[in-house]
């Protein structure tokens, strides 16, 4: 029997070990220590922004961001209806209203023609969620953000490392928010951050992450915050995955080429595009399978490669068909992505003979 191939994995051969030792070593375990302003300042110069603010997770980062800006009740984000749920639970802690819009046929992102559309009086941010590695139109966005004066929240969370016209997202935005989840590009087992290059938000965002206390006035709060600190056993595998993160970055690009080199000969399927403009980090590879083209069902597919020792996973449901975040209109791209896409295993310790047998049995059993 042939090896069991997960969806995702993570990858510690740096100095992830060294630094754990450290801090349990030096007794700093908790989210005072040096690992974690290290991981800000080094994340952040990785992506190109001023300042990082670590919390510890993806969804902590969003929901900071969203109160730093000051947006509650009865305001309005505007977010993709394929994205994970994350991205609306944020918006809805504050109090707000995501407002869903949907993606593009091709790279799976909101599609910002149709954004407009959506923009009322209450309406504060927009929320590009970069799905699955893939740039969103950036320029087209901020555009419209501009024009109706509205906060660009980069949703990075599976976009380590993802260029958009030769630079990397996350720097765009007026806050953008990176996950560490352990199927992420990097991982700090649970782990988010914020970066901006805004000195007044970046402190803003740092003081809700400390139960809101002033920073030159300890036990003294004038608002109310949270405690979405990181701890220093986290950022210490933090500051060991940015340092292999070019790595990763390359192995993910190199998986997509391979799956792509296989599959693109295989009629039916529509593997993911990567726009002339942008730089995707695929981080999870995952294909459509076209309407009514096949006997087996994309559902059926998933089934029989768990069969023969494969994981894959059917991409996100979109928002709008979940009861907590029901929504009129219409979204035909997301539910047509949503019921035929499966992502692929994906991992950086992925083998070239993994991705040629995986190739082979999806082949196997479409033609069955
Ligand atoms: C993973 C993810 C998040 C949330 O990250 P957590 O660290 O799991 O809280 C947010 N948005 C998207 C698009 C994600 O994939």
């Amino acid at each position: 029997m042939r090896k069991f191939i997960p969806v995702a994995e993570p990858l510690f051969e740096g100095n992830e070990s060294k630094y754990l030792v450290d801090c349990i070593t030096s007794g700093w375990i908790s989210s005072v220590g040096k690992y974690v302003t290290r991981f800000e300042e080094d994340f952040a110069a990785y992506i190109g922004c001023k300042y990082g603010v670590a919390v510890h997770t993806g969804t902590a980062a969003l929901h900071l961001a969203l109160a730093a800006l000051g947006i509650g009740h009865g305001d309005e984000v505007i977010i993709p209806t394929l994205t994970f749920a994350a991205t609306a639970n944020a918006v809805i802690y504050t109090g707000a209203k995501p407002i869903l819009v949907d993606v593009e046929k091709d790279t799976w992102n909101i599609d910002s023609q149709l954004i407009e559309d959506k923009i009322s009086e209450n309406t504060k941010a927009i929320i590009p969620v970069h799905l699955y590695g893939h740039p969103c139109d950036l320029d087209k966005i901020l555009e419209i953000a501009q024009k109706y004066n509205l906060a660009v929240i980069e949703d990075a969370a599976e976009a380590h490392g993802t260029e958009y016209k030769g630079e990397k997202v996350g720097r765009a935005g007026t806050i953008s928010c990176f996950s560490f989840f352990g199927n992420k590009i990097i991982t700090t087992g649970e782990g988010g951050m914020c970066l901006c290059n805004d000195t007044v938000i970046a402190e803003k965002i740092a003081k809700l992450r400390d139960h809101g206390m002033k920073k030159d006035k300890k036990y003294w709060h004038d608002e109310v915050g949270f405690n979405y600190r990181m701890t220093n056993l986290q950022a210490a595998v933090g500051v060991a995955q940015t340092e292999r993160i070019d790595t990763f970055v390359m192995r993910k690009r190199e998986n997509a080429q391979l799956y792509s080199s296989y599959l693109s000969d295989v009629e039916g399927l529509i593997l993911p595009t990567e726009k002339e403009w942008a730089k995707s980090v695929f981080w999870m590879y995952s294909i459509l399978l076209k309407k009514d083209h096949y006997r087996i069902t994309r559902d059926d597919l998933i089934a029989s490669l768990k069969k023969e020792g494969i994981e894959s996973r059917p991409v996100f449901y979109p928002l709008h068909k979940m009861p907590p975040y029901k929504q009129n209109g219409l979204f035909p791209n997301a539910e047509y992505i949503s019921v035929s896409g499966l992502s692929l295993p994906s991992s950086v310790t992925l083998k070239d003979e993994d991705i040629a047998y995986i190739c082979k049995t999806i082949t196997k059993y479409l033609h069955t």
